[in-house]
């Protein structure tokens, strides 16, 4: 019987796809081709794409690709197949921590469906205290945070823990520190580290592909290019789904409407006193500006059916409150890099 050889696409160069293969055979990765037969049938290869490779060549590192997996998850931007999770990092100082910024990444993070792990970086700069005080104040949020330095190392064996054997996708605002933990978990991956400067404190970007990279024991992570305001880019209705506090304050607890947006409707379960309802308030204010314009296009009547004085009638049984599907959601991390500033 013939071996058959499975792999991981690492990158994509123009019709190439380099591909780890899994085992010990070969060490390095390969070159490979994709067999005419795939792209007859328009199947589309991309980085993370679990492969089967055909006749690899172990002098030549050369190989073809032959058949490709069904994926667990897709994103578009960067094009990513079989994502686990997304790493977001912040940094405590330089640039601070902002609330409402980090809000907006954790809101886009949640739309994605990838699981979120929140990192804060720079930890050299404050005291056990702040980090104390922070870590009280996220649990709030539904996060438990893991304060790291590429000073002083803290943190940095729970984090290699938490991305072995994973497939992580890298995101946060430029300057935080991105390229120096990548730098520092893959040895190999020699990212160009910026420097924070200006005053603004934006880090020099310099990310470009999207590349996999394979931590030494096990798992890979992608880099993403750095951005500072990832847009609110999903129906209003959804977006409860996306804070930890809503889904808590929901579990045996009802607003009277089904389609409650949770702002003036009356037996509301979720208005109130918790610190990011006004981060949930800006959010939809947002996203109701967006489904607004995006309706306008496709119907410039639609303006009509809103109510005179600005707001929305609340409905009855309209329709369930649920998370949306998989499928519909788990292309959402594209929307991160529109504001990339690349
Ligand atoms: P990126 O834009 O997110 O990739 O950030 P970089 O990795 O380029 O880092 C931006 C700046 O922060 C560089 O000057 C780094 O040396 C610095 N830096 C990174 N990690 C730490 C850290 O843990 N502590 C301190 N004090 N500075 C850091
Ligand atoms: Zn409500």
């Amino acid at each position: 019987m013939n071996q058959v050889w499975v792999g991981t696409v690492l990158a994509v160069q123009a019709n190439f796809y380099r591909v780890q293969l899994d085992g010990e055979s070969f060490t390095k990765p390969l070159l490979c081709t994709r067999r005419s037969r795939l792209k007859k049938i328009g199947q589309r290869v991309m980085v993370g794409d679990r492969v089967r490779v055909e006749d690899p060549d172990e002098s030549g590192l050369r190989g073809a690709i032959a058949e490709v997996y069904p994926r667990t998850t897709e994103l578009s931007r960067p094009p990513m197949a079989n994502a686990d999770q997304i790493l977001l990092v912040f940094s405590v100082e330089q640039p601070t921590l902002d609330p409402y910024q980090l809000s907006r990444f954790l809101v886009k993070g949640e739309s994605t469906q990838l699981k979120l792990c929140l990192c804060l970086n720079k930890s050299d700069l404050v005291s056990p205290q702040w980090q104390a005080e922070w870590h009280h104040r996220l649990g709030q949020w539904g996060y438990v945070p893991l304060f790291i330095s590429m000073v002083s190392g803290q943190g940095l064996a729970q984090l290699a823990e938490q991305l072995a054997q994973r497939v992580t996708v890298v995101a946060g605002p430029s300057g935080v520190g991105k390229s120096s933990l990548i730098n520092a978990l893959i040895p190999d991956a020699h990212l160009r580290v910026g420097e924070v400067s200006g005053k603004l404190q934006k880090g020099r970007h310099t990310t470009r592909h999207v590349e996999l990279f394979q931590l030494p024991n096990g798992g890979l992570l992608a880099d993403t290019p750095g951005f500072n305001q990832p847009d609110v880019d999903y129906p209003p209705e959804e977006l409860g789904d996306y804070f930890p506090e809503v889904r808590q304050l929901l579990r045996g607890n009802s607003c009277q409407f089904s389609d409650c947006w949770h702002r003036e409707e009356p037996h509301c379960a979720i208005r109130g006193d918790w610190e990011r309802y006004e981060h949930y308030l800006m959010f939809l204010e947002e996203a109701i500006a967006r489904q607004d314009q995006r309706d306008r296009q496709a119907d410039p009547e639609s303006t009509l059916k809103r109510k005179g004085d600005n707001t929305y009638e609340p409905k009855l049984n309209t329709k369930k409150y649920r998370r949306p599907s998989r499928r519909t959601q788990h292309q959402q991390l594209e929307e991160w890099y529109k504001d990339a500033d690349l």
